[in-house]
């Protein structure tokens, strides 16, 4: 089956990797994360993750405590290096190449952000994850998962939540919300719908990156996507 998207961004939060724990890890979810980014690498799909930190840390929960939020901040970058490290790592179990790009370089962990070499390992099939966000405190790794996607011309930045789309309400609290199968940048605005924080959002808007919300741990629905199915939401321009 053809390709729709044959670059795309993956972005999972931090605590998507922590399976039912409440904190750090969890090994299963890593490799049952790591079994869908390789169906999608073997579909000849070159796959860039930007992956967050809140499994570990977020800037803004220690204020108060005599921390400067940019300190937070850092530490949140800190955390999402220590998801990136550990990813890539099982990605390589799994049999292929990866490497951790990292907009905070840390000297024998992780090299620093180039997008001329990371579009030359993804042309060559090599999965990128990219770690500490953008580099700059106040911004979130659903900032940098737009950024990097418009940096490295990716045709889509797939955004993996709890839920399989964007929905009316949550749905977890009211039972009769239903999922949107598309919207457009502007109605996501007018209907105040919470995709990605607005810094994220309007840089996709801005660069008509489409987005897509869905479901990571459904199965195959990143393949799905890829494939051109409807799954999950998508978010684009409407053109
Ligand atoms: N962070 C930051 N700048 C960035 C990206 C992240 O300062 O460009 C910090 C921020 O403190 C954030 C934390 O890193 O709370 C973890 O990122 P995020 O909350 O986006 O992770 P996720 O919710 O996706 O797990």
């Amino acid at each position: 089956m053809a390709l729709k998207y044959k670059r795309i961004l993956l972005k999972f939060s931090g605590e998507a990797l922590m399976g039912k724990g409440q904190f750090g890890l969890d090994a299963d979810t890593l490799k049952q994360v790591v079994g869908e980014v390789k169906a999608l690498h073997d579909l000849g799909v070159e796959i860039g993750i930007v992956v967050g930190g809140g499994n570990i840390f977020r800037g803004a929960q220690i204020q108060g405590a005599g921390i400067q939020r940019t300190t937070g901040d850092h530490m949140g970058m800190m955390a999402t290096v220590i998801n990136a490290i550990a990813l890539r790592d099982v990605i390589e179990s799994a049999g292929l190449s990866s490497s951790v790009y990292s907009a905070m370089t840390i000297e024998g962990v992780s090299s620093g952000f180039n997008v001329n070499e990371v579009k030359k390992q993804l042309a060559n099939g090599n999965i990128v994850v990219f770690a500490a966000g953008t580099g700059s405190p106040f911004f979130t790794t659903d900032t940098a998962a737009a950024l990097r996607g418009v940096e490295i011309d990716a045709d889509i930045v797939l955004k993996a939540t709890k839920v399989d789309g964007i929905y009316t309400a949550d749905p977890v609290k009211d039972a009769s919300a239903t999922r949107y199968q598309s919207l457009t940048y502007d109605q996501v605005i007018q209907k105040n719908l919470q995709v990605m924080d607005m810094t994220a959002f309007v840089l996709c808007r801005d660069h008509k990156m489409p987005i897509r919300v869905f479901d990571m741990f459904k199965d195959h629905a990143a393949i799905r996507i890829v494939q051109g199915e409807d799954e999950g939401t998508l978010v684009s321009s409407g053109e």
